[in-house]
């Protein structure tokens, strides 16, 4: 029996080692990993890099206090705010802090320019901002926050893609507008850039912020480092996590110095963010996931399996709906529930995960080789037949 407490419905099968983009179970059994831990292990499993970079830190320092000053920590702040729009940047150890503590910074914001008043946050409907208590609430989800009250006040929703009903709900209150620029858990749909576009004007017009949660399409998995970078648009405040500790829990919040201009000392802290080790690991991950050359692999790579993907879905079409997506966030939607399809992939030994909206997410390693991609696809064409 597992003592465990029940909260995940758990796949009856573990891994003892993983080796780039597989995972090997206890009898030695192969699989192709193309969930990756959900978009987190961004390098795949074991990268020597990584391993090294955590194996050196481990012997000189794991973890010191935010009372004193990390230099590798700085180091990574610094390498953050020279590749992105940011100013700043406050780390954390998970999503979910990271959006939180985003909240936390737009209202502080208003607070220190003497509109406290200006604290709503406006988030689209079923979104996913991660499970503490407050972002469950941000997120809208009926099914994520039943059983959880009371409810947690603040927030508004509007349905993705109905800007009427958005641009009614802005209000005097509203502080700021908080949207996953690729819905990832609501099944990988992309808010196209010339919404971006106009979404950063209705901000600046009715003087609020955005917040655009890179969690999990941000750190290099798109083709950009993030999602956004291609609409050409800066945001106010971005919450980063998953694919920047490569495994290793990391989530930071980065932002514009003049919105940071509410956090003075005292305001928010977390006693593990930006301990050394995640620091270390955090450093060797931007280096090499934020290369010219790395990006240009990915953005590649990925458009050849996007366009591989939609000749398959041409192939069954009374199979699958829709293939969606940018560089390594991958959805394909089928027209039915895909629990029967995801199960067969693993009989063929390849791991995705689903996503809202029949979806099947894809989610390679940002360093996975052609080959891999293409035996992805032969497991993908074949379950694909034997359902049609
Ligand atoms: C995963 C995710 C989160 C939450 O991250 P955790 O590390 O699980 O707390 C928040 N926002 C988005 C967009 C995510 O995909």
């Amino acid at each position: 029996m597992s003592f465990l407490v029940k909260n995940y419905n758990r796949k009856k099968i573990s891994f003892v080692k993983g080796k780039g983009s597989f995972l090997y179970t206890s009898k030695g059994v192969k699989y192709l990993d193309f969930v990756q831990g959900i978009a987190v292990n961004s390098l795949g499993h074991a990268h020597p890099k990584l391993v090294r970079a955590i194996n050196q830190q481990s012997k000189k320092l794991w973890h010191v206090s935010n009372a004193f000053q990390i230099p590798e920590g700085e180091k990574l702040a610094k390498k953050i705010c020279q590749k992105t729009f940011a100013d700043l940047v406050m780390f954390q150890n998970s999503g979910a802090e990271a959006t939180e503590a985003a909240i936390k910074v737009a209202r502080r914001y208003f607070y220190s320019i003497r509109k406290p008043n200006k604290n709503r946050i406006l988030c689209v409907r079923n979104s996913f901002h991660g499970r503490t208590i407050a972002a469950i609430y941000a997120s809208g989800s009926k099914k994520m926050t039943e059983g959880f009250g009371p409810k947690i006040g603040g927030f508004d929703h509007f349905r993705f893609g109905d800007h009427k009903s958005l641009k009614k709900k802005i209000t005097k209150n509203t502080a700021a507008i908080m949207i996953e620029p690729i819905m990832g858990e609501g099944g990988i749909k992309v808010i196209p850039d010339w919404c971006l576009k106009e979404l950063r004007k209705l901000c600046n017009k009715k003087k609020i912020l955005l917040i655009l949660d890179e969690v999990q399409c941000g750190i290099s998995r798109t083709g950009t480092f993030f999602s956004f970078e291609n609409s050409k648009i800066k945001p106010d405040i971005v919450p980063i996590a998953k694919g920047i500790g490569g495994g290793f829990p990391l989530g930071a919040v980065l932002m514009s110095k003049k919105v940071a201009s509410g956090m003075v000392p005292g305001t928010h802290g977390s006693t593990f963010g930006g301990n050394p080790l995640a620091m270390a690991v955090g450093n060797t991950v931007i280096d090499i996931v934020s290369s010219k050359k790395f990006l240009k692999k990915v953005e590649n790579l990925s458009k050849y399996f996007l366009f591989k993907l939609k000749n398959i879905k041409d192939s069954y079409p009374h199979i699958i709906k829709d293939i969606r997506g940018k560089g390594f966030l991958i959805g394909i939607q089928l027209h039915k529930d895909q629990t029967i399809f995801i199960k067969k992939l693993m009989e063929n030994k390849l791991l995705t995960i689903r996503a809202s909206e029949n979806v099947i997410r894809i989610l390679p390693p940002l360093n996975v080789k052609k080959n891999e991609l293409d035996q992805a696809l032969k497991i993908i064409d074949k379950v694909s037949k034997e359902l049609n």
